[in-house]
């Protein structure tokens, strides 16, 4: 289970909101103690050069700078979330493949510019499928 805080749930939905109709996409640092806490949202740019309508991608130094600024708070980092403007909240072949097993993956699902739903993902240690996470925000 995953339970997003009320301070970090408001800026990613802020933040996919504002990236609409592109997908946003940023880093969740919080702790892990038997169930995930995210406590803050780290806004990442959305580094890839094609369509972003569908499509984000992630640098890995922004990645590592994340990583650094969680255990610098004494957090971890829990996962990644981004979003799926005029989409449902689902994991993509694509968001598979370039997940990584140890995250959890939060998709927001934005339909025309306002929050709609969405659902966390655990990708498989081969990346070739993914459970739903019970998410709570
Ligand atoms: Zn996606």
């Amino acid at each position: 289970m995953i339970r997003i805080e009320s301070d970090p749930w408001a800026a990613m939905v802020a933040h996919a909101r504002e990236a609409y109709p592109n997908e946003c996409c940023g880093a969740m640092l919080g702790v892990i103690e038997g169930d995930k806490t995210v406590r803050v949202s780290m806004p990442l740019e959305n580094a890839y050069a094609g369509a972003q309508a569908t499509r984000y991608e992630l640098r890995p130094e922004d990645l590592l700078a994340a990583d650094k600024a969680a255990r610098e708070h004494h957090m971890d980092l829990i996962g990644i979330y981004h979003s799926h403007p005029d989409c449902d909240a689902y994991f993509s072949k694509t968001d598979l493949q370039n997940s990584c097993p140890w995250y959890s993956f939060v998709v927001l699902s934005i339909q025309q510019g306002e929050f709609h739903h969405a659902n966390s993902w655990l990708p498989n240690f081969d990346q070739t499928e993914a459970a739903k996470e019970e998410l709570i925000y």
